[in-house]
């Protein structure tokens, strides 16, 4: 029997078995299968198998332990993380350019989606079209990406090449966040060789923004004590309470010194769709670099983040491809003797640290065109309505408090019974709640820290979540909180009615 036994047919008949089970994992009916593990884990846990054991057993396991133990994040209470489950035509779209456009760099329809989606997605964020960049595999590639060129930047104004030549050059190298900048930074610095120690936090104020005096200071001392200032790193939307940092202010005074502002908007990039916060991003136009996460608020399957730089030569010099012969000597464009392997497609190579990598755009480009502008916005909208619900219903409620006043969709909170004032005590508490909270299924928001104390944390991303699951949350909250006797029937009733 010939051993590679791989279906390169009966691709229909593959999909219509596996069908039934998605469509019904869709639903997140029945008990929640991720109480399952120790049985799936023990199916699936084999040794490398010498013989294939075909198509048919294959697509079998798909169905009864890959898709009918899936995790449900998309199910409508679920407010855990920054990330969702797709909606069901970027997902399907996915599978489209997988089988129809693998390779992101010849032409194909895919590649020309993918290039007019980074076009679109620039225009919905409103930065303008000169920005250039490319889909990654998420915000932590597109981090990288944007501190790439600003890394580029700081070499070529010290008159040498940092891609080409490396770094001996950029003495003690530093960028500026606040102490709320997502920890993918952190690892960006250390990529690019800078060193993560090259994180310079700055110290946040009240409202939980950086203090831009200190920011200011740091940026004089540095320079006069032989350290190189790199970036500022600015984020829009952080993950743990959705703030946006002061855009524009932070741009004034790295610009001042000629130093790179990078804007992290990996969650909340889409948050300026919402005309309510909007001002908050201040002039984009005006950034130098720029990282969105379609893979989060825009749900589209998870692979896709995008980063964009106002001066394409810099990200394209940060990131140069050198010639190989193999692809140079693929002609472009060659008209009428040509075939269609000859012709390259669209976007530049130059703009991305990946090589092959699948048109990832194409499920923006599906979402977008499913949507509309018109739909995301109405999203992001809902999803802050929904965190301003949670938010005003804390503020009612004598038992619980609010830690962080909402910005954008995430609202942090905690239980706090009139009688109990002790804060590890109140930690404590609130990490029980949470976790019988989301024991119990209907509501699974997640937690985090607000000024060092235990806070429920709800993000609202999910394309599934309406504000009867945000009332959800708080109910749930409540009921546990109730049955634990934490808060007395007094209390418990105390809310006024909806
Ligand atoms: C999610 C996130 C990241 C990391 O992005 P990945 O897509 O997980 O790689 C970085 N910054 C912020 C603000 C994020 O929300």
């Amino acid at each position: 029997m010939r051993p590679d036994i791989a279906a390169t047919d009966a691709l229909a008949d593959s999909l219509a078995r596996l069908l039934p089970a998605l469509e019904s994992f869709t639903r997140f009916e029945g008990a929640d299968p991720a109480a399952r593990r120790t049985l799936w884990r023990v199916a699936l846990d084999e040794p490398l198998p010498e013989t294939g054991a075909g198509r048919e057993a294959v697509l079998e396991t798909l169905r009864s332990y890959v898709i009918a133990n899936g995790l449900r994040i998309g199910a409508p209470g679920f407010s855990g993380w920054v990330t969702t489950m797709p909606t069901t035509v970027p997902a399907v779209a996915q599978l489209a350019g997988a089988i129809t456009a693998a390779q992101r760099w010849w032409a194909t329809p895919g590649n020309f989606l993918e290039v007019l989606a980074l076009r679109w997605l620039q225009r919905l964020v409103g930065l303008p079209d000169h920005f250039e960049g490319s889909f990654t595999s998420g915000g932590a590639t597109a981090n990288l990406v944007g501190l790439a060129a600003a890394r580029q930047h700081a070499g070529e104004r010290r008159g040498f090449d940092p891609s080409l030549d490396g770094l001996q050059r950029l003495v003690e190298p530093r960028v500026y966040a606040s102490t709320e900048v997502h920890h993918v930074v952190h690892r960006a610095c250390g990529v690019l060789g800078l060193g993560r120690r090259a994180l310079r936090m700055i110290p946040v104020d009240s409202s939980r923004t950086p203090d831009l005096d200190a920011l200011e200071r740091i940026l004089d001392e540095d320079p006069a004590a032989g350290r190189t200032p790199v970036a500022v790193v600015a984020s829009a939307g952080d993950v743990n309470t959705g703030i946006v940092d002061p855009i524009d202010a932070m741009r004034e005074i790295a610009h001042a010194r000629g130093v790179w502002l990078h804007v992290d908007g990996a969650y909340g990039g889409f948050g300026v769709l919402d005309p309510r916060v909007a001002p908050l991003y201040g002039d984009l136009s005006k950034i130098d670099s720029f990282a969105v996460d379609p893979h989060k608020w825009m749900a589209v399957p998870v692979g896709c983040g995008a980063g964009f730089v106002r001066d394409g030569g810099v990200l394209a010099r940060a990131l140069t491809l050198e010639p190989a012969a193999y692809v140079e000597m693929a002609p472009t464009g060659t008209g009428d003797l040509g075939s269609p392997f000859d012709e390259r497609g669209e976007g530049n190579p130059d703009f991305s640290v990946d090589h092959s990598a699948p048109a990832r755009g194409l499920t923006v480009w599906a979402a977008l065109k499913e949507i509309g502008a018109s739909g995301m916005r109405a999203r992001v909208v809902r999803h802050n309505d929904c965190a301003r619900r949670v938010a005003a219903r804390v503020r009612e409620h004598p038992a619980l408090e609010l830690l962080a006043e909402p910005i954008l969709s995430i609202c942090c909170f905690r239980v706090k019974p009139e009688d109990v004032s002790d804060e590890d005590t109140l930690d404590a508490l609130n990490e029980r709640i949470l976790l019988r909270v989301r024991a119990r299924g209907r509501a699974i928001p997640s937690h985090t820290r607000v000024n060092g104390r235990f806070a429920i944390r709800p993000c609202f991303i999910n394309p599934r979540t309406t504000l009867a699951d945000a009332d959800a949350t708080v109910d749930e909250v409540l009921a546990v909180a109730g049955g634990l006797g934490a808060i007395g029937e007094r209390a418990l009733r105390s809310e006024s009615p909806r």
